[in-house]
């Protein structure tokens, strides 16, 4: 049975889980977040993510990419990005294995070809705290056996048409007609915390714990607004928040973001908004 507690999502619930950090602490202790991207069609996607979780505090972020996609990374900004090839599976092994790193984020411009579904299974059985988005989810739609070897902990972000792919065998889970219920199923099926995304995200946790988020703006209905969370969450992930309030943190924050920047923000906004909503967030009065 799931333990039916149900929130309203606000720094209450996340802010005494936020990360803190020692003073004499370093970038890899900060939290080191590797991003893995595609090739040359989508290089964007992935850095929104990776923006986004050196803006929410990780210390280290380095975007993976194919050979090919290597000199369209390093001509982009920030300086502070790291960028490396991954030009086999093994390579990619080899980043993974790095015991400093903190979390992963795969699937914006990922793609969908053999390679991607490689490196999808290559997160999987590394066991790295990992969020699952985009063109992952839509992977592990086609090979749901695939979340059995789940790396804890394991965040998954669909929308409403990637959760469709992702739990349509599951009539138990598709058929609920409430979101909430969705989630929470969802979640507690997969063994991971499910982000089901739109104007009334939920955050919901294996363990039954759900949140409703009312943070937002039908601004964030943009390219690259998911990716952006995504990397807001991978980011938290790496300082070592838990995964139910990383998510729920990212999503308030994201959803705040959204809000501030109004009508004409572009994703590329979202990354630079965040860092004067979180001291406001963390102070005991309600932000
Ligand atoms: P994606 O569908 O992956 O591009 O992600 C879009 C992001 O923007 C998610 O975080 C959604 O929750 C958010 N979003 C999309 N549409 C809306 C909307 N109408 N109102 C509030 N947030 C939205
Ligand atoms: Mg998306």
């Amino acid at each position: 049975g799931l333990k039916p507690a149900m929130f309203r999502n606000g720094p209450a619930l996340w802010r005494e889980l936020w990360p803190r950090h020692r003073r004499d602490t370093h970038k890899y202790r900060r939290g080191a977040v590797l991003v893995v991207a595609g090739g040359l069609s989508g290089v964007g996607a992935p850095r929104l993510g990776a923006r986004a979780a050196l803006r929410i505090g990780a210390g280290l972020v380095t975007v993976a990419c194919r050979p090919e996609a290597l000199a369209a990374h390093a001509a982009r900004g920030p300086d502070a990005l790291m960028q490396r090839p991954i030009p086999s599976e093994a390579a990619l092994r080899d980043l993974l294995d790095d015991g400093r790193l903190g979390a992963v984020l795969i699937g914006p411009a990922l793609g969908l070809d053999a390679e991607a579904r490689s490196a999808v299974m290559a997160v999987l059985r590394a066991g790295t705290p990992a969020v699952f988005d985009a063109d992952a989810l839509t992977l592990l739609a086609s090979r749901p056996g695939w979340l059995r070897r789940r790396p804890k902990p394991c965040v998954l972000t669909p929308h409403e048409g990637e959760f469709a792919r992702l739990f349509g065998n599951d009539e138990r889970i598709v058929t609920q007609a409430s979101k909430l219920e969705r989630a929470r199923l969802a979640a507690a099926a997969s063994g991971a915390v499910v982000v089901l995304k739109g104007a009334d995200t939920v955050i919901a946790d294996p363990d039954g714990r759900a949140a409703i988020n009312a943070t937002g703006s039908w601004a964030l209905a943009t390219a690259g607004a998911g990716d952006v969370l995504g990397g807001l969450i991978a980011g938290l992930l790496a300082q070592g928040m838990p995964a139910f309030e990383a998510g729920c943190a990212a999503v308030w924050l994201h959803g705040k973001a959204g809000e501030a920047l109004g009508p004409g923000l572009i994703a590329d906004d979202l990354p630079e908004a965040i860092p004067p909503l979180v001291t406001p967030a963390l102070a005991d009065d309600d932000a």
